[in-house]
């Protein structure tokens, strides 16, 4: 199956009680057996639903693993994944990883004695100098953050397998419609599916996929015994924004591209971050490792106060956390999604206060560039 084929026919496509072409909504908590321990696979939700199952069908499938799970949020797929660790283990981190990733590690699970450092995974020879007797794994978000700086993910998997560690990749920024870290040698994936694949700015989910039996069994576990689980309203609400993830990425793309085009050859922006400009210091390497390029771009106009006049002018752009959905985007991550990363550290990262994120949507192009252009006149 092609990639469009599958986000429609991958899964449990529709309902093979009834017929129904869209999987049902099972708001059901628990399941009837015939005696005890005698039933249809499902026993109570927290273990397992129909929907959610269905959910966790198609993203195994479009990640090309071994078994999917669905989670209440991004953030809390990420802390069922590192409750796979022990206390004692350490982690290597991407630097500019997502702002609540930073948070958990340094705030929460460094209090039950989980181990972080924070390292410029584009540096294969960093990355090795880091790794202790205790490390665990390697976990690494690939485009980043408002960065857009991209990892070998192939380079990160050598590493780690030569030493017996894992390789865990936010995929959210690229999606599984550009980039499939499983078959890249990466062990585990993760999504905050509030982004691109719900894509609508209407749910709060996350995703993770692993590639043996022997996670999955093991994440199995901690998603029952925790419960950090997805609704079926959500699940088949995110079913049916993934269905059209293809068309809205190759729309956000183009609309990028031409946005791209034109910030760069503007005298007020300073500095344009997409992996997809041939000055990018990983472009070829994106190319190598993506289908597509993504639709965040991030630029600097200077100064703080700059950033927020061009914000003040805007139309299309709406003033708002988060990213991946229909309509355009814009964001101060000094200000707003980094703000939880201390001052000193945003400045070592290069998150000036004069950065500007902005999430393309599938607007036409020609309006979004005439709002920036007027936005950026004096
Ligand atoms: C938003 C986001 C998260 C967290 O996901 P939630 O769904 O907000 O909990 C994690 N990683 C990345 C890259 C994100 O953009």
């Amino acid at each position: 199956m092609k990639r469009k084929t599958k986000l429609i026919h991958g899964g449990i496509p529709g309902d093979s009680h009834t017929g129904a072409v869209s999987v049902p909504v099972y708001q059901v908590s628990t399941y009837k057996q015939e005696s005890i321990g005698v039933h249809q696979g499902y026993e109570y939700s927290r273990t397992g639903n129909p929907t959610r199952y269905a959910l966790e069908e198609l993203i195994k499938d479009l990640e090309e693993g071994e078994r999917g799970f669905a989670f209440g949020s991004g953030m809390a797929a990420i802390h069922a994944v590192f409750t796979l660790f022990n206390s004692g283990d350490h982690v290597l981190l991407t630097d500019d990883v997502y702002g609540g990733t930073y948070r958990i590690f340094t705030k929460v699970l460094s209090r039950l004695g989980l181990e972080s450092t924070f390292v410029d995974t584009t540096d294969a020879e960093a990355v090795k100098a880091a790794i202790q007797p205790n490390t665990r794994a390697i976990y690494i978000e690939t485009p980043t953050n408002p960065l857009l700086k991209v990892t070998d993910i192939r380079a990160m998997a050598d590493i780690a397998h030569e030493r017996d560690l894992l390789v865990i990749v936010d995929n959210t920024f690229a999606t599984p419609y550009w980039q499939n870290p499983l078959t890249l040698g990466a062990d585990i994936v993760l999504h905050s599916a509030t982004k691109y694949l719900g894509g609508h700015s209407d749910l709060v989910a996350g995703l993770a996929v692993v590639n043996s039996a022997k996670l999955a069994d093991e994440l199995h576990f901690i998603q029952n015994a925790v419960g950090a689980i997805l609704g079926p309203q959500d699940s088949w609400l995110l079913i049916r924004g993934i269905k059209t993830l293809g068309l809205r990425m190759e729309a956000i793309e183009r609309n990028a591209r031409a946005i791209v085009d034109f910030l760069v050859q503007h005298d007020k922006v300073n500095k344009v971050h997409y992996p997809g400009l041939q000055q990018h210091p990983q472009h070829e390497l994106a190319s190598r490792q993506t289908e597509g390029y993504g639709g965040i771009i991030s630029f600097d106009v200077g100064s703080n106060e700059a950033a927020e006049l061009l914000l003040s002018k805007l139309h299309y752009f709406t003033l708002a956390e988060s990213l991946g959905a229909v309509e355009s985007l814009i964001s101060v991550p000094a200000r707003m999604t980094h703000a939880s990363i201390p001052e000193e550290r945003r400045a070592e990262l290069g998150i000036t206060p004069g950065l500007v994120r902005i999430s393309v949507g599938i607007e036409d192009a020609e309006d979004l560039i005439d709002d920036l252009k007027a936005a950026l006149a004096d």
